[in-house]
């Protein structure tokens, strides 16, 4: 056990929030990043379906997403090395029952490039759809795959070189407030800093309690994943990913094989998550009612929780109340895709007090990120 440490910054957390805000709060100030976990990564963040979509999610998501495609396109020299992001495409798919969802759904994306696809065109991307199951498709043609690995390495590395320390086998276990200072307590020792950042993924409102925050009413979700051999005797490898308008299903090629999902929402507890038999087997029946692929052998399966908050978007502020106390969460179903443009966001609030210029010109304000925004009784929002 080490005596206290102190520094500029504490990011509680080492998943992809946690590494992309100590990458980025390392620019103005020394940073150690606390980790429950022998290694970082190790929930939710090692567990996604690595898809980058600018049509994914409400507004600000959107608008998130799209402010971090630069940075994961064109990363910094020494961040990564190969490519973070390689073409896939993705093409919702509506059933004639689901052809006004579709429509709504056109309602609130603005994502450029998206076109509407008639059912032989749809078939025509992913042959092995059923012509009888399609009545609409909509392209998106740069969805991307990412590699979660490396984006997140890639923080994590970047941190470092600048000085940040990150702590594994460290979990938060109490935190104090004195003369202006925050006390972290763990087992590998005492922090003390200005500045916590509260990225703890599916505990984030644990973390909070600890700190004496009101909790932002975090649920966390199952969400299932599994992977199957491809068809044989077919290319298959540059088929874009395929997902059902109200998200019941997703496939996509994956390393050689397929990734399907049932794209469940099971509430949970906080937990290491795994996944359910009978998730995986919804998951083969509307797969299989969809396509011809028959899904004989499921080779993995995983699971991990999706956290949200009411609105499905990012928490991302100070505490009311609690001065040098940041959220970082509620990352959802888009956590890797928006990671490089939530930690600007973070960085700036906290080092700043504002969003970055082009966050603020893409038409994303405090208040659509703030906690404020979630609590009925405003009277602590002062
Ligand atoms: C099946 C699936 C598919 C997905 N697909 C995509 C996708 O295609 N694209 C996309 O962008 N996103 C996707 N996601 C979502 C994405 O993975 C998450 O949004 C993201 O990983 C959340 O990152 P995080 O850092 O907030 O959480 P986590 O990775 O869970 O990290 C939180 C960390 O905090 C640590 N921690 C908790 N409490 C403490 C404590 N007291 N002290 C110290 N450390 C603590 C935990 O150990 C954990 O390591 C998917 C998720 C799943 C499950």
């Amino acid at each position: 056990m080490r005596a206290m440490t102190g520094c500029d910054f504490i990011v509680i957390g080492g998943g992809i929030a946690g590494a992309g805000a100590a990458y980025e709060l390392s620019r103005h100030g020394r940073v150690v990043l606390l980790e429950r976990e022998s290694s970082a990564g190790y929930h939710t963040t090692g567990r996604s379906a690595a898809l980058f979509f600018e049509s994914y999610g409400g507004k600000t998501i959107q608008r998130l997403t799209r402010c971090g495609r630069a940075f994961l396109q064109s990363p910094p020299d020494g961040f990564a090395e190969h490519p973070l992001l390689t073409p896939r495409g993705a093409v919702f798919v509506a059933r004639a029952d689901q052809l006004g969802v579709m429509e709504d759904a056109l309602d609130h994306i603005t994502t450029p490039g998206l076109t509407r696809l008639d059912p032989d065109e749809t078939v025509a991307q992913v042959p092995a759809l059923r012509r009888d199951y399609v009545a609409a498709g909509l392209l998106e043609p740069d969805a991307m795959d990412m590699d979660v690995n490396a984006i997140h390495q890639g923080f994590l590395r970047g941190a470092r070189r600048r000085g940040a320390e990150v702590v594994l086998d460290a979990e938060v276990s109490a935190m104090t407030r004195r003369d202006g200072r925050w006390r972290v307590e763990t087992r590998a020792g005492g922090f003390d800093a200005p500045v916590v950042v509260n990225a703890a993924g599916a505990w984030a409102d644990v973390v909070a309690r600890l700190a004496g925050a009101n909790p932002i009413g975090l649920v966390p979700k199952r969400r299932t994943a599994f992977t199957f051999p491809a068809p044989a005797g077919i290319d298959t490898a540059r088929w874009p990913l395929v997902i059902d308008i109200e998200e019941q299903f997703y496939f996509k090629p994956e390393s050689g094989n397929f990734l399907g999902s049932p794209a469940d929402e099971t509430p949970s507890e906080p937990c290491d998550a795994q996944p359910e038999d009978l998730d995986i087997a919804i998951a083969i029946d509307r797969i299989e009612r969809a396509s011809t692929l028959q899904i004989r052998r499921v080779l993995t399966r995983w699971a991990g929780l999706r956290c949200f908050v009411a609105d499905k978007t990012l928490v991302i502020g100070e505490e009311p109340g609690l001065p040098g106390f940041y959220w970082l969460a509620g990352q959802g179903g888009y956590g890797i895709q928006t990671s490089p443009a939530a930690a600007r966001a973070l960085t700036g609030l906290a080092t700043e007090g504002a969003l970055p210029a082009d966050l603020a010109a893409a038409g994303i304000l405090p208040e659509h990120l703030s906690p404020v925004r979630l609590r009925t009784d405003r009277s602590d929002a002062s």
